[in-house]
């Protein structure tokens, strides 16, 4: 049995940057179809039992298993997308990281515009990631429920650009979902940790 994770801060904690009620469709709406749908499929079956990252890398690749594969990559997204954010996040990271991504992107600027450009050009829906891939930081974009876990890679932090996370707030506007989440959003102290 896969259980909600509660969000790291209340539904309203994020406002006006992200609205109370658009975490109320995603959260307890799409996010809650995703965990629901995994336990019914999952019932019965030898990924029950299993932990959630296991059953996102051993059912990933699998016809048979792709719809499984679907809803449990939403859910393990959904709860990294959940803790990539708090209430008055944004800004700039802490030191050690924040030099990192200047030497690794010219600039902390040059690397947000570059994620920027991630987020506009991830046709239909998807993922935009921080992760770190052979000791270096890289920009990854993935499709619907595609996630850096089956790749063996250590996320930092993402961003949901499926239009349902959005579409309240921002409607179409992708760009300005993503500079509000670069200003506003980000917990950087975990991307940190991470
Ligand atoms: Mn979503």
């Amino acid at each position: 049995m896969f259980a909600m994770t509660p969000l790291p801060y209340d539904m309203s904690a994020l406002e006006p940057y992200m609205s109370a009620r658009t975490l109320e469709f995603h959260y307890g709406r799409h996010y809650k179809t995703y965990v629901d749908t995994l336990n019914k499929l999952a019932k019965g079956t030898r990924f029950e039992n299993m932990s959630l990252p296991d059953v996102v890398r051993e059912s990933y690749g699998h016809e048979e298993y792709q719809t499984l594969f679907n809803n449990a990559g939403q859910v393990w997204n959904h709860e990294f997308f959940w803790q990539s954010m708090k209430l008055a996040g944004g800004g700039l990271p802490p030191e050690s990281l924040q030099t990192e991504i200047e030497r690794q992107f010219g600039s902390f600027e040059a690397f947000r515009e570059e994620f920027k450009k991630a987020a506009l050009s991830q046709f239909g829906s998807g993922w935009i990631w921080l992760v770190r891939k052979d000791g270096k930081l890289r920009i990854l974009k993935t499709a619907n429920a595609d996630t850096p876990l089956t790749a063996g890679l250590q996320p930092l932090f993402t961003l949901d650009v499926w239009e349902h996370a959005y579409y309240l707030d921002f409607q179409n506007r992708r760009a300005d979902y993503a500079d509000n989440f670069f200003e506003h959003l980000i917990d950087w102290q975990r991307a940190a940790m991470r």
